[in-house]
C-alpha cells in the first residue's frame, strides 16, 4: 500500500491518501486516512507518464553526433555513426542498452513505454534463428527493470520516399508486410511471458519506408492494439511524399487511412493549419518528443493550434539523447515560447502551464500507449510516481504550482518512488536493479566504441 502525505487525484490534491494496489491496479483510494504498518510512505504522488517514443539503442550514441563536419549536411554525423554502431551492435548489446534506458525512464517518472522497435535481423539482414530475436531482448529488458511496455515493432520495407531499395544500414530492418506479419506475431507469443499490462502493437515506420498498399494490407496486424508512425518531422519528408504520392504525408493518411484514436502520429511537426486541425480532430495522439527534436533540428510543433483543436499529446524521448521527464515538459513548452515569442503558450485559456502539460500527456500518452493509466482512480494500473515536496525547487509552492515547479524549476532530483503496474521499482530515487544494470551497460558501450 502506498500512503501520500498528498495526492493528485481527478478533482484536485487531497490530503492523506491511501492507495491499495490489487493485481497492478488501483483498487481502492482512501482520502484523510491514516498510514498503517508496512505502508510506503511519499511526499506527493502523481499519475505517472507513458513515454511514448523510444528507440532504446540510439541511447548509445548519445554525446557521440554533436560536431561539425565542414562540407557535410547536418544530419550526416548522426546517420554515419547509426549505421556504424548498427553494423556491430549484437543482441546481448541491445538488451543492455534496452535495460539501462528503461531504467532511466523510471527514475525520470516514466512508468512505462512504446518501444519502436525497428532493428530485427543481423547485420546484413538476415533474419535471426528466431525472427523476434531482438523483441526478445526488449522484453527482457523490460522484465528485469518492471517498465510498462508497449512493444511496437516496425514495418520498413524502402531506403526512401518512392520504393527505394534499403541503404546497406538499413537492412537490418528491413520486412515485407507478410513476414512482418510473422515477426509480430512470434512477438506476442514471447509478450505472454510478460506481465499482463504488456501490449504488441505495430509501426509502420513512416510512409517513406513503406508504400500505400503494403501499409493498408499491415494495418489489420495491429488487432486492436496501438498503430504508430513517424510522420511530417522534416521540411524534406513532406516535399518528397508529396512529389511522390501527390499529397503531404498527413494530408494522405487522412484520406486514405482509417486514422483515429488508436493512432500515435510521432512528430507531426510541419503541418498545415488544415492538417492540424483535421488531425487533432480524428482523435490521434500527437507524440511529441521535444529534445530530440530539438537536437535533430526539427522544428517547433503547432501547439496552439493543435490544442485549439481539442487534439491529444503525450511526451517520447526518442533518441533518449538526454532521459529527462522534467526537461522534456519544459523543452515543449520552451520551444513554443521561442517561437511566438509569448510565454505560456500551451495551456488553452488560461491555468497551469505545468499542469496542462503534465496531465495533457498523462493522458495522451497512455491513450498512444493502449494503457490503462494516466490518472490516479480506481481500476487504472497503478502507474504512479512519488516525489518530494520538501526538495529546495518545490518546498515554497502552493498545491497549484507544484505541477509548475516540476516542469520548469525542479529536475528529475525530486523523484523519490515509481510504481509501473503496481511494481514499485524506483524507491529514494534510485532504481532497484541500478548496480547491476550500470555494470552491464559500461561493458556494452565500451564494447560498441572500441569497435567503432
Ligand atoms: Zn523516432
Amino acid at each position: 500500500m502506498i500512503f501520500a502525505q498528498r495526492a493528485l487525484l481527478p478533482q484536485g490534491w487531497a490530503e492523506n491518501v491511501r492507495i491499495t494496489v490489487a493485481d497492478g491496479h488501483i483498487s481502492a483510494i482512501s482520502v484523510g486516512a491514516k498510514a498503517q504498518a508496512g505502508d510506503v510512505l511519499v511526499s506527493a504522488l502523481l499519475p505517472a507518464l507513458a513515454n511514448l517514443h523510444s528507440h532504446a539503442f540510439q541511447r548509445a550514441m548519445a554525446g557521440m553526433t554533436e560536431h561539425r563536419i565542414a562540407g557535410r549536411d547536418s544530419f550526416w554525423t548522426w546517420r554515419d555513426l547509426m549505421y556504424r554502431f548498427l553494423d556491430r551492435l549484437t543482441p546481448e548489446q541491445m538488451q543492455a542498452i534496452a535495460a539501462l534506458v528503461f531504467m532511466e525512464m523510471q527514475e525520470a517518472g516514466y512508468a512505462s513505454v512504446g518501444e519502436f522497435h525497428y532493428v530485427h535481423h543481423q547485420p546484413g539482414g538476415a533474419v535471426y534463428a528466431d525472427i523476434a530475436e531482438l523483441s526478445g531482448r526488449i522484453f527482457a529488458a523490460a522484465d528485469l527493470t518492471g517498465i510498462g511496455l508497449t512493444h511496437l515493432p516496425v514495418l520498413y520495407s524502402y531506403g526512401g520516399a518512392g520504393e527505394q531499395p534499403l541503404a546497406a544500414g538499413q537492412l537490418r530492418f528491413g520486412n515485407d508486410v507478410d513476414r512482418f506479419a510473422r515477426l509480430v506475431e512470434a512477438a506476442r507469443a514471447l509478450a505472454r511471458a510478460l506481465p499482463s499490462d504488456t501490449r504488441v502493437g505495430i509501426a509502420p515506420h513512416s510512409l517513406r519506408a513503406t508504400n500505400p498498399g503494403d501499409l493498408l494490407r499491415a494495418l489489420p496486424i495491429a488487432a486492436g492494439n496501438p498503430v504508430h508512425i513517424h510522420v511530417a518531422e522534416q521540411p524534406k519528408e513532406v516535399a518528397d511524399i508529396s512529389a511522390w504520392l501527390g499529397a503531404r504525408p498527413v494530408e494522405w493518411l487522412l484520406a486514405n487511412t482509417p486514422i483515429g484514436a488508436d493512432w500515435c502520429a510521432i512528430h507531426a511537426t510541419h503541418m498545415t493549419e488544415d492538417e492540424t486541425v483535421r488531425l487533432a480532430q480524428s482523435g490521434a495522439v500527437a507524440g511529441l518528443c521535444p529534445i530530440t527534436e530539438a537536437n535533430l533540428g526539427d522544428g517547433p510543433f503547432n501547439g496552439p493550434g493543435w490544442l485549439a483543436a481539442g487534439g491529444a499529446f503525450g511526451i517520447g524521448s526518442d533518441s533518449n539523447v538526454r532521459i529527462s521527464l522534467t526537461e522534456e515538459l519544459r523543452t515543449l513548452e520552451y520551444s513554443q515560447r521561442l517561437r511566438d515569442i509569448a510565454r505560456n503558450v500551451m495551456v488553452v485559456g488560461e491555468g497551469s502551464v505545468g499542469q496542462a502539460i503534465y496531465l495533457g500527456a498523462a493522458k495522451g500518452g497512455a491513450q498512444a500507449l493502449g494503457r490503462k493509466s494516466g490518472a490516479i482512480a480506481l481500476g487504472m494500473l497503478a502507474d504512479v510516481v512519488a516525489i518530494d515536496l520538501s526538495h529546495p525547487s518545490l518546498c515554497a509552492l502552493r498545491n497549484d504550482q507544484i505541477l509548475d515547479g516540476l516542469a520548469f524549476a525542479a529536475s528529475d532530483a525530486v523523484i523519490t518512488d515509481l510504481w509501473s503496474a503496481g511494481r514499485h521499482q524506483v524507491r529514494g530515487g534510485r532504481h532497484i536493479q541500478r548496480d547491476q544494470i550500470i555494470a552491464g551497460w559500461r561493458v556494452t558501450v565500451q564494447g560498441l566504441v572500441d569497435a567503432l
